[in-house]
């Protein structure tokens, strides 16, 4: 059988099962955005590790070492922000090939180490190896979440607003600039691939949603919305519905689209890591929360709602609804 059968998320639910062989202390194994587990103290450790390949995650010609070196551990951070936690210890794993430069080594370091400090993240340790051809950055860290405000992917109920802590889109549409030669205003262009170069991961956005209580559920967006919210609702048994009227698309997403000559919801729907917070969030708390995020600078946005049964339905601006297939990233698709 190949991998393109099952796709990425078919092979992670095959090995889930042979993962615990001592579930005392686990509260959360394989399936959510970290592993989240008990410790002496009211909080829960967090730990989480992702991968990225040269020519798969990044080019190196697309832009700075220091940007690649950052957005590898933006992404990691970002699943600690999903869990609601803070992050607190970085392990970096580097496989390199000899045509890289111990200069471009250190620029990398620099850019990790720069967001590092932002966040208060000890470098802690790591492996390095050579590679035949590609270069290859795995880093693992782990985090920290007082034990009663843990955010998970299964717990959304149905009537609970799903809520965005910022654009999607954008990133996505950043990655097709850097692929295609496509005639924009600087400054649009600059700030799509921005975007998607330098992606903030949302930690105070995800201490606010944990620590409100009134969130029930939150998964990042690193696959792309729907792919993501389509985890939410597996996860959690339930459909949702999006409103298309309330879901941001920015200007410089909406020029994109017409000078490459494509429908920007595509990209909102399923570009993919944007590294923004998809939540939920219990109906009568959204104004209280949404005017504390707003108190603080940051935005939440509602876009639609949980309800009971299965898919996913977006409600077009003209009245008309639509099933939203899942088009976000896998990587065996
Ligand atoms: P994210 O996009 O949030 O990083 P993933 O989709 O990569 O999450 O992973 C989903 C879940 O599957 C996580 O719990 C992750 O630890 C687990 N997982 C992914 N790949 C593997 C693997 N090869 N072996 C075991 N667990 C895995
Ligand atoms: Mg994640």
């Amino acid at each position: 059988m190949k991998l393109t059968e099952i796709g990425e998320f078919g092979f992670i639910d095959r090995v889930a099962p042979l993962g615990s062989v001592r579930s005392e202390g686990v509260v959360k194994g394989i399936g959510d955005d970290c592993a989240v587990i008990e410790i002496p103290g009211p909080d829960y450790l967090l730990m989480t590790t992702d991968l990225v390949i040269e020519g798969v995650h990044f080019h190196r010609d697309w832009g700075s070492p220091e940007q690649i070196g950052k957005r590898a551990l933006a992404a990691n951070i970002s699943d600690i922000a999903a869990c609601g936690g803070i992050p607190r210890d970085a392990f970096i794993s580097i496989a390199v090939p000899h045509k890289v430069e111990v200069e471009w080594l250190d620029a990398l370091y620099q850019g990790m180490a720069e967001l590092a400090r932002l966040h208060q993240v000890n470098l802690l340790g790591g492996d390095t190896t050579g590679s035949r051809t590609d270069l290859m950055i795995n880093i693992a860290l782990t985090g920290l979440v007082p034990g009663s405000e843990a955010l998970f992917r299964h717990t959304a109920q149905a009537g609970d607003i799903i809520v965005v802590t910022g654009p999607t889109g954008e990133s996505g549409a950043g990655c097709e600039l850097l692929l295609n030669k496509v005639d924009l205003p600087g400054d649009i262009a600059q700030r799509l691939i921005r975007a998607h170069l330098e992606p903030r991961p949302h930690v105070e956005e995800g201490r606010l949603l944990a620590s409100s209580g009134a969130c029930t559920a939150a998964i990042d967006v690193s696959d792309g919305l729907s792919s993501d919210l389509g985890h939410l609702c597996a996860d959690s048994g339930l459909g949702a519905v999006l409103y298309e009227a309330s879901i941001p698309v920015s200007p410089e997403l909406i020029a994109a689209g017409s000078a490459m000559g494509k429908d920007p919801l595509h990209w909102v729907m399923h570009g993919g890591e944007d590294y923004v917070l998809l939540a939920a969030v219990r109906s009568d708390a959204l104004h209280m929360l949404a005017e504390q995020f707003r108190s603080r600078g940051l935005t939440l946005t509602p876009i639609g709602e949980f309800v009971p049964g299965r898919g996913i339905v977006l409600q077009r601006r003209d009245g008309s609804s639509t099933d939203l297939a899942r088009g976000g990233w896998d990587h065996f698709r």
